[in-house]
């Protein structure tokens, strides 16, 4: 089966969740099928090799073509942990304001209503650094937005940014030009 189908076929549409007239999207059935977590981790360890932008700056067959893996809070936690694993780089987290005890970078982005703040700290992502950027779900890109410029705030250089699904509709893509965005299922 398909990659894209078999996700598909897991995730749990919400109606009117977290507020009337959103579709939100459940993956954590997917996160919990082992055959499918193992795809969907692969999957996103493995984006656009054929871009040449990311394949410019990968070494080798043995090179993912990242030296780090960040993961978004809290479910981009889950597949960014897995993802370094399986590749052998390490992993940093982005957290919602307020989680990280030291020195740290912030950014404000907009949500539907109000705004949030993402923080990085920032001895994290070294100068020059390739960071595979990961999330579960691209939605209006908000989000994946403010993460990369946390990263490119501290030199890392974003080869890619790897999501599970994008929602077309939101057009999250366009709002992280020029950025290559691979997503295992568009929605
Ligand atoms: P954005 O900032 O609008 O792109 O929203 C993306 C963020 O919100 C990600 O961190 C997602 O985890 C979360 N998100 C947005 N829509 C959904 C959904 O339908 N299902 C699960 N998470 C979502």
């Amino acid at each position: 089966q398909p990659l894209d189908e078999l996700i598909a076929s897991l995730t749990v549409d919400i109606p009117d969740h977290p507020e009337p007239g959103v579709l939100f999207r459940d993956l954590t059935p997917v996160f919990a099928d082992g055959p499918a977590f193992g795809r969907m981790v692969r999957g996103l360890a493995a984006p656009a090799v054929s871009d040449p932008r990311v394949a410019a700056v990968a070494g080798g067959a043995d090179d993912p073509g990242y030296d780090v893996v960040v993961g978004v809070e809290a479910r981009g936690f889950l597949l960014a942990a897995a993802v370094a694993y399986h590749r052998g780089v390490g992993v940093v987290p982005v957290r919602k304001a307020g989680k990280l005890p030291r020195e740290r970078i912030a950014a404000d982005y907009s949500l539907e209503y109000g705004t949030a703040t993402l923080e990085l700290h920032a001895d994290s992502i070294r100068p020059g650094a390739r960071v595979l950027v990961v999330d579960d779900v691209l939605a209006t890109g908000g989000t994946l937005g403010a993460t990369v410029g946390l990263v490119e705030q501290l030199g890392g250089v974003v080869t890619a940014v790897s999501v599970v699904v994008e929602l077309v509709a939101l057009a999250g893509r366009e709002r992280l030009s020029p950025h290559t965005v691979h997503a295992l299922w568009t929605a």
